[in-house]
């Protein structure tokens, strides 16, 4: 259960302490990967935009919710993971729920990797299309799976970085497999938008596909079949998603997705401080390297302190510890929360059975002390 009435401690500690009954907690729970929520650039932009144009969108984007500032969000979207174009939504979980349901439909067959985020899952059941269950990252199962459907049209989702785990699906590998065998890939790039990437363009980038200066010379006219779509309430520390590609398929999305036409616009002050965002993201990559510097404290620590439970590879803000059963999970989560230290257990069915674990979810606006305060008290559980 999620603690009550979590308040801020204090402003200049940037959000990773917070107050709950009166009593400090350092908290690795937040998605906050760059400390960007509650910086000042932002809130600036969301308040200047606040003086011009009110707190509400008034309607659907397609009727008049859409302000230049969406307008130019979606610009800079596109240039910033350097694909054709961007439609902004206002929330992640909106976006993969309209987006599934305007690509596929009945007698269409959609391949979906186990550990795929719940709101593709619930995307891809509306849809109505053939569901296909694909072991996690498992390339030759996929390929198996693909050959042997005669579907009209085929649809493989995945996480590009998985919620649970924080490994990188190999999105090179499936874009050519998506090639072989006319498929169509979405990728989901909820944790590495932000975070991946030379300018935090995410997991394309990462793989030097795409990013700010467009499309790299080995994948131009391959990404035609490519629908990307990233959230903006984790790194970007705001909220609402977006989803990019070839400029008819985004078009074909905003004309189609439910989820995009039938619900009110998220307010302009939003979009200005998520265009705020995409400057800092682009120009301070100061706060990844700082999350790298976190993660490895974090590593070398758990390993010095020789703990009976282990970390899974991760080059994510994720850290995931892994514990086992439930019990243990939640017994080791109280420990730390008497410490004054907050790290939500995830079970199954969130996680597969056997592997509850304690989700460390680590911030640029944390401190190296911060992480040695977490290894401490991981230190002094009990085993
Ligand atoms: C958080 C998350 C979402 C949902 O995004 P919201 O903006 O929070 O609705 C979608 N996909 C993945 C992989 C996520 O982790």
């Amino acid at each position: 259960m999620p603690p009550a009435a979590l308040q801020p401690e204090d402003e200049s500690l940037r959000g990773t302490t917070y107050l709950i009954d009166g009593q400090r907690r350092l908290s690795f729970g937040s998605n906050d990967y760059l400390g960007l929520s509650q910086h000042p650039g932002l809130m600036a932009a969301a308040q200047d935009a606040i003086a011009r144009y009110g707190v509400g969108a008034t309607a659907s984007p397609l009727v008049c919710g859409h302000s230049p500032e969406h307008e130019q969000l979606e610009v800079a979207l596109a240039a910033h993971v350097g694909l054709p174009r961007a439609l902004y939504f206002y929330a992640g979980y909106a976006a993969n729920v309209g987006l599934v349901p305007a690509l596929v439909g009945r007698g269409d067959a959609v391949f979906s990797d186990a550990l795929n985020h719940a709101c593709l899952i619930d995307g891809i059941r509306l849809s109505r299309a053939e569901l296909h269950v694909v072991p996690h990252a498992d390339l030759g199962a996929l390929d198996a799976a693909l050959a042997a459907c005669t579907a009209r049209r085929k649809l493989v989702v995945t996480d590009a970085v998985f919620s649970m785990d924080g490994n990188v699906a190999d999105v090179p590998a499936l874009l050519a497999l998506c090639e072989r065998h006319d498929a169509w890939l979405l990728i989901d790039d909820a944790h590495g938008y932000g975070v991946l990437g030379p300018h935090g363009e995410g997991t394309l980038a990462h793989f030097g596909i795409a990013g700010v200066n467009g499309v790299a010379p080995a994948w131009q006219g391959r990404l035609g079949r490519l629908v990307y779509m990233a959230t903006l309430g984790k790194a970007a520390g705001v909220s609402g998603a977006f989803v990019a590609g070839d400029p008819a398929m985004v078009e074909w999305v905003m004309q189609k997705a439910r989820t995009y036409m039938f619900a009110t616009a998220a307010p302009a002050m939003i979009a200005a401080a998520l265009r705020a965002a995409i400057d800092v993201i682009r120009h301070e990559p100061q706060r990844r390297n700082h999350l790298g510097a976190l993660r490895t404290r974090l590593r070398e620590g758990l390993a010095a302190a020789s703990l009976p439970w282990h970390l899974l590879p991760s080059d994510t803000a994720i850290q995931p510890l892994i514990i086992g059963s439930n019990v243990d999970a939640l017994a080791v989560m109280a420990q730390l929360d008497e410490q004054g230290v907050w790290v939500p257990a995830i079970r199954p069915p969130t996680v597969p059975e056997g592997t509850a674990r304690l989700r460390i979810s680590l911030s640029a606006a944390h401190t190296l002390a911060h992480v040695d305060e977490l290894v401490a008290a991981l230190a002094r559980c009990p085993r």
